[in-house]
């Protein structure tokens, strides 16, 4: 089977993990604070917490921002659930903002004619979470604008995102955003088995989020205090969880975030080629957005069913039944059965559900060798001429 995606691991990554195995810290030691520094520096944000992974990352990002019950959160469908879960676990609500069906990231405009609305309700967002689908950025300089405007935070879920760009400068700088959001999981850019981080550049906010990873315990006391008992004491000051990420992990991810880029650039020759061998297909191929280098997490295209024969469905199963791992990101998350009980139904989100209904993710990994690639589409020519 020829995956979606898929990890690289080198013997450098195999024996900087078995290092740390040998070493006295498999978890908290030097590592993991290594791994920070250099994704900060990557991207250029004042402070990188590194979490078990980017729902959790979600989590404490909506907590340090002091999401809570009576709260919105707003997202959009086209994501995976996490983005929206993240709220619900604070005890706040969720709510959709319709995709643009060019770059299916939120729609800017959609946002605004909602938040109008929201205004005139006396329900506006406190936080909105735009999601880089597939690493191309939304239109962030417009949403932060929005922002200001009605006064909601913002964190960038750009789990599919590090390593691209946006007008010019790395994604996770926070230009646009209180927090950014990043996934290692193995079938992202870069990945550390499981884990993720949250990118700020707000002193008071890293701080936060660096207390709610571990426990909401500190060890940074005031000896002058009358409290203070002696150097063994720790305080719990907020309730934490245990979110951090092992030595292990972020020894893999120091190891990795070395081939970033060319990761990146890998990517971007394998959606070069499909978008050359594509183009005479009944299939809608990626567009991409003249401020945004897109880091490719997936190559989504669309399935042109336009009163043809040939439906998104038989495509699948073909590619499938050729020994083709293609996917489909993402199911509507206001369609999932858990949100429909909460209120949300089929027809809330009309681009999202027509997006949902044609998308296919074709394998995209840096490792997609020439002549997969190849076999992927001589399968897809024979497939869509039914
Ligand atoms: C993968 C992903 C997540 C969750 O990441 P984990 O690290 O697996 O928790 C959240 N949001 C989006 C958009 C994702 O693709």
């Amino acid at each position: 089977m020829i995956p979606y995606g898929r990890q690289d691991i080198s013997e450098e990554d195999i024996e900087s993990v078995v290092a740390v195995l040998r070493s006295d810290f498999l978890t908290q030691g030097p590592c993991v604070p290594k791994f920070e520094g250099l994704v900060a520096k990557h991207v250029d944000a004042a402070h990188a917490i590194a979490i078990n992974s980017a729902t959790s990352a979600l989590h404490i990002a909506c907590l340090a921002l002091g999401l809570g019950p009576g709260d919105v959160l707003w997202t959009t469908p086209i994501t995976f659930v996490a983005s929206a879960n993240a709220a619900l676990y604070c005890g706040a609500q969720v709510d959709f903002v319709d995709i643009d069906p060019v770059s299916f990231n939120m729609c800017a405009s959609a946002l605004e004619v909602k938040l109008q609305q929201a205004e005139k309700d006396g329900r506006l967002p406190k936080i909105v979470v735009p999601v880089h689908m597939c690493g191309q950025s939304p239109d962030m300089a417009a949403i932060a604008r929005l922002g200001d405007r009605y006064g909601f935070h913002i964190i960038e879920d750009a789990s599919h995102a590090i390593g691209a760009k946006y007008r010019g400068e790395f994604v996770g700088n926070c230009a646009f955003s209180d927090i950014t959001i990043f996934s290692f999981h193995p079938v992202k850019i870069i990945t550390t088995a499981e884990g993720g981080m949250a990118l700020t550049n707000n002193d008071e906010l890293a701080a936060k989020m660096a207390l709610l990873r571990s426990h909401g315990i500190t060890r940074d006391l005031d000896v002058s205090s009358s409290d203070y008992d002696g150097p063994w004491q720790y305080q719990q000051v907020a309730l934490g969880f245990n979110y951090r990420m092992t030595d292990m992990q972020a020894a893999l991810g120091i190891s990795q975030i070395a081939r970033l880029d060319t990761y990146v650039q890998q990517r971007h020759a394998i959606a070069r080629r499909y978008d050359q061998m594509l183009r005479d297909l009944p299939v809608t191929t990626p567009a991409q957005n003249t401020d945004c280098f897109s880091a490719y997490h997936l190559y989504v295209i669309k399935v042109e069913n336009s009163g043809g024969t040939v439906s998104r469905r038989s495509v699948f199963d073909h590619l499938r039944a050729a020994n083709i791992g293609v996917n489909v990101h993402y199911i509507p998350v206001h369609t999932q059965p858990y949100y429909r009980a909460l209120g949300f139904a089929p027809g809330d989100y009309p681009n999202s559900e027509q997006y949902y209904s044609q998308a296919i993710s074709l394998p995209m990994f840096p490792k997609l060798t020439d002549a997969d690639q190849a076999y992927v589409v001589e399968t897809l020519v024979q497939a869509l001429s039914g």
